[in-house]
């Protein structure tokens, strides 16, 4: 087995951190939220000679989803999470965009799996802890690689920001509990891969994050 390697395409007009995960040996991998530009996603994965198994989805918002059932068709590989609860926003992916006031094709999905807290994903022998982390999205799941210290955070924390709140479905308490509970107990030395913008340590934003304060 490799090393666990990570790359980032910004995709969609919210320049949504893409991210493909890829073992550096066997180059096996995943792709979390294809939110859209799904041709820059298959042309990137190509070039660097990298074959996906399935795809991961963080939660249910268009710039993180919007891409996943056209990658899903093209490639012949399963859709995984979020958490059910996600469900109702799954399926108005088509008219996300248009509340947002972006112009991007989005298709409606059902994944071929929902996740749980507690679940595990894997592609190869790198496997992903499962937590549910509602208040910016209600289904919203992070992944954890114990073994690599490294999380993917979706949009529950960013550097130097949380996210937002305002959308239908979220609760700013309750996403400050999910960070409280299940994101800083990972560790400060664990390095992470948010939705948008750069990443981060968690020990930096748990000292420095002036939404975490009072935490
Ligand atoms: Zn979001
Ligand atoms: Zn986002």
């Amino acid at each position: 087995m490799g090393k666990l390697q990570a790359g980032i395409i910004p995709v969609t007009p919210f320049q949504q951190n893409c991210t493909i995960l890829f073992d550096d040996e066997t180059r096996e991998g995943v792709v979390i939220d294809p939110g859209g530009d799904v041709p820059t996603i298959l042309e990137v994965v190509s070039e660097n000679g990298i074959t996906l198994r399935e795809i991961w989805l963080t939660h249910g918002h268009i710039d993180h989803a919007g891409g996943a059932d056209e990658l899903r068709e093209v490639l012949g590989i399963p859709v995984i999470g979020p958490h059910e609860a996600d469900l109702p926003l799954l399926q108005k992916l088509e008219v996300q965009a248009e509340k947002f006031g972006v112009k991007m094709a989005a298709r409606n999905l059902v994944p071929d799996r929902w996740l749980n807290e507690g679940d595990t994903v894997s592609f190869g022998d790198h496997v992903f802890e499962v937590f549910h982390c509602p208040g910016h999205a209600p289904g919203h799941v992070i992944y954890y690689n114990r073994k690599q210290k490294f999380a993917h955070l979706g949009d529950v924390l960013f550097n130097g920001s949380i996210g937002r709140t305002d959308l239908p479905g979220g609760d700013h308490e309750t996403l400050l509990a999910s960070i409280r509970d299940k994101v800083l107990p990972l560790g400060d030395d664990v390095g992470f891969i948010c939705g948008h913008g750069p990443g981060s340590r968690i020990g930096d934003e748990r000292r420095n994050n002036p939404f975490l304060r009072g935490l």
